[in-house]
């Protein structure tokens, strides 16, 4: 699994919007520069402009859920619409009114990951990396014993690989709070989880992106555009890998999906999100692998909802997930060919 914070379901499925671009602070190019990577006339080659991995390989193989203006719904059931609430709900798969803030506290909830981590030969098959140090509360790394690596933390293991020594005294030594940013590059949490896959093969691995909800907050649309697109092409990236790997060639799921959605584009709306911001709780999920049959663009469909991923995780390994409350059910479309 793999969430990209606060991706307005508005640029997956229509691509760049030509207002935000023309209203934006451009850090990183003129206008035309923006529009010349980012912008078509036509709104189906906007959006794979944008994310060419989602609109070609996941269009062609498996199902994009989310166009609000196409009958496919997808929402948040906390009332919310911010980051710990959001990814609370899709990891235990139930919204809980306790968790109303980020703050660093030790979700008291079971998760899907660590569900997973106590079945009969899933120990030590799970792994998390994130860019946001809070993820370390919100998988609880009080409680788990399974990788969780986040935010300006060294991933520590008993035996690390030349590239991982180097990137554990380079993360250690970055001023974490001075880049801008709040959160890690999402670029070393690539390489970190990128390398765990191939080093360690987990069985479940969940990889938490983070500087695209940075950038919204700044109101870089440019930045923002920049790294949606090149966090689809670490999701590429990825799955050419696991397609070349005997161990998890058509044997392997990927699921893609955010923590909340974002306002409208005027008023920069668009930068914002939280209960006061309409339209936030609404936000999308791509998904493709063995048990999905090929539908691209899902249209006209029940409104599905994001309590509903953790289920459908376990499901796809053949679990019926359980949680210390009750959770929302596997979306069945996803895992139809099981
Ligand atoms: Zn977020």
């Amino acid at each position: 699994m793999i969430t990209l914070d606060g991706v307005r379901w508005q640029e997956v499925f229509k691509g760049a919007d030509k207002t935000i671009i023309t209203n934006n602070i451009n850090e990183d190019g003129t206008i035309e520069e923006i529009e010349e990577k980012y912008w078509s006339d036509d709104e189906k080659l906007r959006r794979e402009k944008l994310l060419p991995f989602f609109w070609k390989t996941i269009e062609e193989q498996g199902q994009l859920y989310g166009n609000k203006e196409r009958g496919s719904v997808m929402r948040l059931t906390n009332p919310y619409f911010f980051s710990y609430p959001g990814y609370n709900e899709l990891l235990v798969g139930f919204s809980d009114d306790s968790i109303n803030s980020n703050e660093k506290t030790f979700n008291p909830n079971t998760n899907v990951l660590e569900y997973m981590n106590q079945q009969t030969g899933f120990k030590g098959q799970v792994a998390a990396f994130a860019s946001w140090d809070v993820f370390d509360w919100i998988i609880n790394k009080d409680r788990n014993d399974f990788i969780i690596n986040s935010g300006a933390y060294p991933y520590e293991d008993s035996v690390l690989t030349q590239k991982q020594k180097w990137m554990n005294s380079f993360v250690s030594h970055m001023p974490y709070e001075g880049y801008g940013l709040g959160v890690r590059w999402d670029a070393l949490t690539h390489e970190y989880a990128f390398d765990y896959l191939k080093y360690r093969k987990p069985r479940l691995l969940y990889i938490a992106y983070d500087e695209t909800d940075e950038y919204a907050h700044q109101l870089k649309y440019d930045l923002y555009l920049k790294m949606i697109h090149r966090s689809d092409e670490y999701i590429g990236r990825i799955w050419k890998w696991l397609q070349s790997n005997d161990m998890y060639r058509n044997k392997t799921t990927l699921i893609i999906t955010t923590d909340h959605g974002r306002g409208e584009a005027e008023k920069d709306g668009w930068g914002s999100h939280g209960q006061t911001v309409p339209g936030a709780q609404f936000v999308w999920t791509a998904i493709l692998g063995p048990d999905t049959p090929q539908m691209g663009e899902v249209t006209y469909t029940d409104t599905i909802a994001t309590n509903q991923i953790a289920a459908t995780i376990a499901h796809l390994f053949g679990y019926d997930y359980k949680s210390n409350r009750e959770t929302g059910e596997v979306i069945q479309l996803m895992v139809a060919k099981k």
